[in-house]
């Protein structure tokens, strides 16, 4: 088969298409595409590349050009709508840092209001406009993705995670009320990023996984939501359940995403047969062999994964900002070779 594009070979792996190889990518995850040694390689730095849509896209180019990743990625962190209906958001002026938010000012469901101008408030227009930025620059020849927390998580951070938590039991109508406006949100932020210009859209959810939320909180809570935002999304759509659901299979299908990105706690062959169309991206530890093993140590897990049957092969939990570029390479140099197994 001939050589595809990265664009090419990276949309028909997600929708079921041939391709000539598996692709090496960083779209799902929770966190991003960037580390601290692509920051030095270009001297761009966090935190301003957080807000600045122009650093933001050099600095998600730069982190495609050297890794060899197929697909340009942005933004990195989880604040960016808490922020911009009105959690404070503190900012740490170093490179391995992401901004965290501080206060979480909604105590109630009736403190819950969207603003009008939603899509104009804090880090969203910097977000749309490096989206923008990153689809010019690729040309057609590179796929571009983008992230959005997950209702749940988002409700976590508008009250406190543990609070949400807490509710789930003492107070069910809190938190029915704060993930129904979470998700209305994160539908209007999701869609304007593919407007701007992202391919693909990885939805995740550190707090709302099943094993985190818990399965009953699962299952009434965070499933439902999930539903209503697979259907309300007009792209090709990625679930990232920051977690562990081998035991929930079903609902993680039943939640309608195009592609499940998997964390290396999933018994990958277990799970495939199972999962029929939808496909799954990962699952090289982004916290273990990745951060911290060797470019063999990666290779050997990487070669796994595909022998396992990962559609995408990519780091489980995004690109830790503390992970060497040799770890990286190495995962993205066994995707290449596994086009010469064939
Ligand atoms: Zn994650």
């Amino acid at each position: 088969m001939v050589e595809m594009t990265p664009r090419r070979r990276v949309l028909a792996a997600l929708m079921g298409g041939k391709v000539d190889r598996v692709p090496a990518t960083c779209i799902g995850g929770c966190g991003g595409s960037v580390c601290v040694e692509i920051q030095e390689a270009v001297g761009i730095y966090w935190p301003e590349a957080h807000r600045d849509a122009e650093k933001m896209a050099k600095l998600s180019s730069a982190a495609q050009k050297l890794t060899g990743l197929e697909n340009l990625r942005a933004p990195y962190d989880f604040a960016i709508m808490p922020e911009a209906l009105g959690c404070k958001t503190e900012y740490r002026d170093k490179p391995e840092a992401k901004p965290g938010v501080r206060e979480h000012p909604f105590k109630k469901p009736e403190d819950l209001s969207m603003p009008d101008d939603f899509l104009e408030k804090g880090r969203i227009p910097a977000v749309l406009e490096a989206l923008s930025l990153l689809k010019e620059e690729s040309d057609d020849f590179l796929p571009v993705s983008s992230f959005a927390l997950g209702p749940f998580s988002l409700a976590g951070q508008l009250t406190k995670p543990e609070d949400l938590i807490m509710w789930t039991v003492t107070k069910p109508d809190y938190v029915e009320e704060f993930v129904k406006f979470s998700t209305e949100v994160v539908i209007e932020y999701a869609n304007a990023q593919y407007r701007a210009g992202s391919d693909v859209i990885t939805i995740g959810e550190p707090l709302g996984a099943p094993d985190i939320a818990g399965p009953d909180a699962f299952r009434k809570f965070v499933k439902p939501a999930l539903i209503k935002l697979a259907n309300n999304l007009q792209g090709i759509k990625i679930f990232h359940p920051c977690g562990d659901w081998n035991r929930f299979v079903s609902d993680v299908i039943e939640t309608g995403f195009d592609g499940i990105s998997t964390r290396e706690e999933i018994d990958i062959m277990r799970v495939k047969p199972q999962l029929g169309d939808i496909r799954i991206l990962g699952n090289i530890s982004s916290k273990g062999v990745l951060t911290f093993g060797s470019p063999e140590e990666v290779k050997t897990e990487a070669r796994k994964a595909l022998k396992l049957g990962v559609d995408l092969l990519e780091p489980a939990c995004g690109v830790e900002p503390l992970m060497p570029l040799k770890n990286i390479k190495a995962l993205v140099e066994v995707a290449r070779e596994s086009k010469k197994e064939e």
